[in-house]
């Protein structure tokens, strides 16, 4: 990346942390995967819980490797045999790690969801959500946020799980309702009612979807 691209993300992140700030959202500013991995640890207090909602970022930081220690108690879904379990341990957890399929300049966030666990559990539920957002995420508005959550994180996505879909075959979306969609939910969070509770860390990288 250019160092003119890191200089312009660095003053959008600037904007969009103001957007956030509006919205009773905390925004911070990594320079890189490493600055991250620093800052979501600072947020997660030794011994919590913390689950995840498919955050491909939170891998690509490390953030994922540095909770698998005796330091926290990190809830891998991947473990339960009953996943409907797994889902309702994520509610009670402290820290819910996500990423955002798009986000809006002015600090509004997307998130589109075929199962809907991870779209229910930034809504309520968890204590504290931490969002790990690359600068590729940073659309113009909320119009071009939803474009970009169906054109370029669904199709990415349904690929990723080999999934059935007209986005899987055609890299676009063609508003399917297949069985396998996983556009059943849209959440758009334009405010936090709850002070501290949602912490979105804008990375200047290429992350996730
Ligand atoms: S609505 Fe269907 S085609 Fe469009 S992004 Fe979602 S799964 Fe893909």
């Amino acid at each position: 990346m250019s160092e003119f691209v890191q200089m312009r993300n660095e003053k959008l992140a600037q904007y969009v942390i103001k957007g956030l700030k509006s919205r009773n959202m905390s925004g911070y500013y990594a320079a890189n995967k490493e600055e991250a991995l620093k800052i979501a640890l600072s947020l997660i207090p030794e011994h919590s819980s913390v689950t995840m909602g498919g955050c491909m970022s939170a891998i690509e930081i490390g953030l994922v490797d540095a909770l698998k220690t005796d330091t926290y108690n990190f809830i891998d879904r991947n473990q339960y045999q009953d996943k409907r379990a797994a889902m309702l341990d994520a509610y009670d957890a402290d820290v819910f790690l996500t990423s955002a399929n798009a986000m809006t300049k002015d600090g509004i966030m997307v998130n589109i969801d075929g199962n809907s666990n991870r779209v229910s559990a930034i809504a309520q539920g968890p204590k504290k959500v931490i969002v790990i957002a690359g600068m590729n995420k940073v659309c113009d508005d909320l119009d071009s946020a939803m474009k970009r959550a169906r054109n370029v994180a669904a199709p990415m996505n349904a690929q990723r799980f080999n999934l059935s879909t007209p986005c899987s075959v055609n890299g676009t979306c063609f508003d399917c309702k297949s069985p396998d969609t996983i556009c059943c939910q849209f959440l758009i969070t334009r405010y936090s009612r709850h002070e501290g509770r949602i912490h979105v860390i804008l990375v200047n990288d290429n992350l996730g979807f």
